[in-house]
């Protein structure tokens, strides 16, 4: 999370989704216009997780199926599992450096590094004590090289994370005789993590959670992190939590990021280089009612919508062991 602080510090990334979106009123699909986008009445009556009414990982929207009528949970997979770990150390690495400099009286003898690396390492090995467990259910289970091989990735994450935020802080007590690290913090480093949203009419389960919200400079950006390729479907999620955002607090939101974390023994660092931030457009605002009310009316009706014409997508589906797309 502390790199995407970095990048738009760096690239600035606000300034230039602020130009590209121009005048905000383009956005005309908005969650406070409840009339708009509330779920249709003759579909209504069930409330869903945001991520099972914006993925789009089959074309006939059979997993949806599968899970709300069939009830046939989503199998732990390899790539889930890992994108599963990484979310909740980034979390975690956040949290823990917030209390650290939260604490106060840090100045004389803060030594945010050792301290952030020290807690990544811990919680890598808490988060993966069970790993041998958790692998050994799995439809395909990772070698005992691509776990160890995970396992040191995520040494990387945490060192980079690690020297981002405390390059900064140093950075800042170092240049600022008469320095409050804990507001240098949350300028800084603006996310807001713990938010729980209320949008039950748009057809959303109870406590929508974004995995973050970004403000700067009176813009909001709403951050969803994802591990492994890339997908269409991502913008639609980033959609769905600026209008479950709009509906609750009344404040527009304009823009998202897919930060994309990807681990690789090919480098000693993270690889981010497909993190995208973007004008939550209205193309993406419709494309998800349209989706959401897709599934609804599979939700209503009941009916198996059957494999798409072309399989090749099943084979890294989650769901491919019950259904293998016939
Ligand atoms: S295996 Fe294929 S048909 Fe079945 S849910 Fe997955 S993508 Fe859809």
């Amino acid at each position: 999370m502390f790199y995407f602080a970095l990048k738009d510090i760096k690239e600035g990334t606000i300034e230039k989704m602020q130009g590209e979106l121009g005048d905000p009123n383009r956005i005309s699909t908005r969650g406070e216009k409840i009339d708009e986008v509330k779920v249709p009445s003759e579909l209504s009556g069930g409330v869903f997780p945001v991520n099972l009414l914006a993925n789009k990982y089959c074309p006939t929207n059979r997993d949806f199926f599968l899970k709300v009528v069939k009830r046939i949970s989503q199998p732990l997979t390899w790539p889930s599992y890992q994108g599963r770990i990484i979310h909740k150390l980034c979390f975690k690495m956040f949290q823990s450096v917030e209390a650290y400099v939260l604490r106060g009286n840090i100045i004389q003898k803060a030594n945010l590094l050792k301290y952030a690396q020290q807690k990544g390492q811990r919680f890598i090995r808490e988060l993966t004590s069970d790993i041998d467990r958790k692998t050994s259910g799995m439809p395909e289970k990772p070698s005992k090289t691509m776990k160890d091989n995970f396992l040191t990735n995520l040494s990387k994450l945490v060192r980079m994370e690690s020297e981002t935020v405390s390059t900064f802080i140093d950075y800042t007590i170092a240049t600022n005789f008469d320095v409050e690290v804990a507001s240098e913090f949350r300028r800084l480093f603006p996310f807001q993590r713990e938010i729980s949203l209320n949008a039950t009419p748009l057809g959303f389960s109870l406590g929508v959670k974004p995995d973050f919200i970004y403000s700067r400079g009176g813009s909001i950006v709403i951050g969803d992190i994802k591990t492994g390729e890339i997908r269409d479907f991502h913008k639609l999620v980033l959609a769905s939590y600026a209008l479950a955002y709009e509906y609750h607090e009344r404040v527009p939101v304009n823009f998202g990021t897919i930060l994309n974390i990807n681990l690789s023994n090919e480098r000693n660092v993270p690889i981010y280089k497909c993190t995208e931030t973007v004008v939550i457009s209205d193309k993406y605002r419709q494309a998800f009612l349209k989706l959401r009310d897709e599934k609804f009316n599979i939700a209503v009706i009941r009916k198996d919508p059957g494999p798409p014409p072309n399989k090749d997508v099943c084979t890294e589906c989650p769901y491919f062991s019950h259904c293998g797309g016939t």
